[in-house]
């Protein structure tokens, strides 16, 4: 089974990815892990990626779309895998698609995780981080007893830059800009699929799983 799974930041994709991983016995490759694993192993894409990657570049097509054909070869994808951060682009989908049918296969399941924006930023807006010990809170899923304050050391809560509800909101922006044509393509394709993320963690995964044992239409 050979699985696409798309999702803004915030939808919950590595926890469901964890359980897919589980159910059906196949590694779930994201292209950070690809990345940094094909230049611990200083293979030349590796080494390719790196001088980007050093540089501050951003890493050419080619490159990514090479470390992970490599990864795709590898021997616990033989019955199939999760892909998570790959495609991001129409170029990368064709690349993908041309890779599986050298392999005799083709991409079965594209899932995409649907959340609502404002439930998104809600999510990845409510990290507080205390000043004194570390310690991490959520404003909606796992407040301090006091507002603002850590419950561990009595310190001030604090957030992060990056939290912010407008760099949070440019990074979603730019998620569903860069995705849209990709959702289209997939659509086209007819193997995508969307899943309701605001349900619960265990209705999520029920869905999913559903999908991809053929039992929902
Ligand atoms: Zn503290």
């Amino acid at each position: 089974m050979n699985i696409v799974f798309m999702g803004p930041p915030g939808a919950g994709k590595g926890t469901q990815a964890d359980y897919i991983v589980e159910q059906f016995g196949i590694p779930h490759i994201s292209t950070g892990d690809a990345f940094r694993a094909a230049m611990k192993q200083g293979t030349e894409l590796g080494k390719l990626a790196k001088q980007y990657v050093d540089a501050g570049k951003l890493v050419p097509d080619e490159v990514t779309i090479g470390i992970v054909r490599d990864r795709l070869q590898h021997e616990d994808c033989k019955q199939g895998f999760l892909l998570d951060g790959f495609p991001r682009t129409i170029s990368q989908a064709e690349a993908l698609d041309e890779i599986v049918a050298s392999m005799g296969r083709r991409i079965d399941h594209v899932i995409n995780l649907k959340v609502d924006r404002n439930n998104l930023l809600a999510r990845l807006t409510g990290r507080r981080i205390c000043r004194s010990c570390g310690a991490t809170y959520h404003i909606l899923f796992n407040p301090p007893k006091q507002e603002g304050i850590c419950d561990k050391c009595g310190g001030e809560l604090y957030q992060r830059s990056d939290d912010t509800e407008e760099k949070v909101g440019t990074r979603l922006d730019e998620y569903i800009t860069k995705t849209a044509p990709l959702l289209d393509y997939y659509e086209k394709q007819g193997t995508l699929r969307h899943v309701n993320g605001e349900q619960d963690i265990q209705e999520v995964s029920a869905e999913i799983s559903a999908i991809l044992r053929g039992q929902k239409r």
